[in-house]
């Protein structure tokens, strides 16, 4: 049996990377799939051919997951589209690293409203299709940074940090209302962004984690439908990591 037969899911970010990698794991679970991407106009129309080559309903959306307005209006979209809302992974996400003395303002804004601002503005969005089917998982993607802190990326920290109380305050609130949420802490994950890093770099990264190798979107996406799927139906309001040791 598919542990998500039927269900719909909407993923932000899901051109490339994690998301992409989530986006088709559901999609074999029997998942419809609506995603949202920023630019990758091409990528995105490849994917969603290849989802519905799976038999489910997949459709993208050029959407900025930081516009308050933008969110709003696709959750309509995608509820008229799709019917309703079982599942909402909110994965996008940006970096824009550098020393405290050396960011901008424009440097941590941009990493707020993308990272942060963008999970308040699509789990209040689809609040309204949850409340009314009385069910839903929302699952927010943080990032080890958040627990621990890095330097270099106190922007990107804070709002994975932020990520996290976020998920625990509404899974608090959602909880009498049947709707889960929590949060995942990827730790380093070899995705298209690592691979323009230099390898040595890389292979120091893969030597100092206990299970000596970077992780991959699929370890990411197979803690996903986990908490998407029924057989996570008594955790909520968590944040775990996938992170092969690398915080321990
Ligand atoms: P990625 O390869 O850079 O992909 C990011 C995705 O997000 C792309 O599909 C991009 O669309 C989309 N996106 C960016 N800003 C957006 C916005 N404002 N609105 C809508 N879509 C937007 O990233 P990744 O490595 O897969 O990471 C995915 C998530 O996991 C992020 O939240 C990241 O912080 C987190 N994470 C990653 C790692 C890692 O090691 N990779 C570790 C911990 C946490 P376009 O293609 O159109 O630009």
């Amino acid at each position: 049996m598919k542990l998500l037969e039927n269900k719909v899911t909407l993923i932000t970010g899901a051109s490339r990377g994690i998301g992409k990698g989530i986006a088709e794991l559901f999609a074999k679970q029997g998942s419809n799939i609506a995603f949202t991407y920023l630019s990758s106009d091409e990528k995105a129309k490849q994917l969603e051919s290849e989802l519905a080559s799976y038999g489910i309903k997949a459709k993208g959306y050029k959407s900025d997951a930081a516009n308050f307005a933008a969110a709003d209006a696709l959750v309509n979209d995608v509820v008229t589209e799709f019917g309703t809302i079982d599942v909402l992974v909110n994965n996008a996400g940006i970096t824009r690293d550098t020393l405290l003395m050396r960011m901008s303002e424009q440097q941590w804004d941009d990493v707020m409203n993308a990272n942060l601002k963008s999970v308040f503005n699509l789990t209040k969005a689809v609040q309204r299709p949850m409340l009314k089917a009385k069910r839903g998982s929302i699952i927010n993607m943080s990032s080890v940074v958040g627990v621990k802190g890095n330097a270099g990326q106190s922007n990107y920290a804070a709002s994975k940090a932020g990520i996290i109380g976020f998920t625990k305050s509404v899974a608090l609130e959602l909880g009498s209302r049947n709707i889960r949420c929590n949060a995942i802490a990827p730790g380093f994950i070899e995705t298209e962004m690592t691979a323009a890093l230099d390898e040595k770099v890389v292979q120091q990264w893969r030597d100092s984690i206990p299970l000596k190798r970077g992780g991959t979107a699929v370890d990411v996406a197979n803690l996903t439908l986990f908490l998407a799927s029924e057989m996570s139906a008594y955790i909520t309001g968590q944040c775990i990591n996938v992170c092969g040791g690398m915080l321990t």
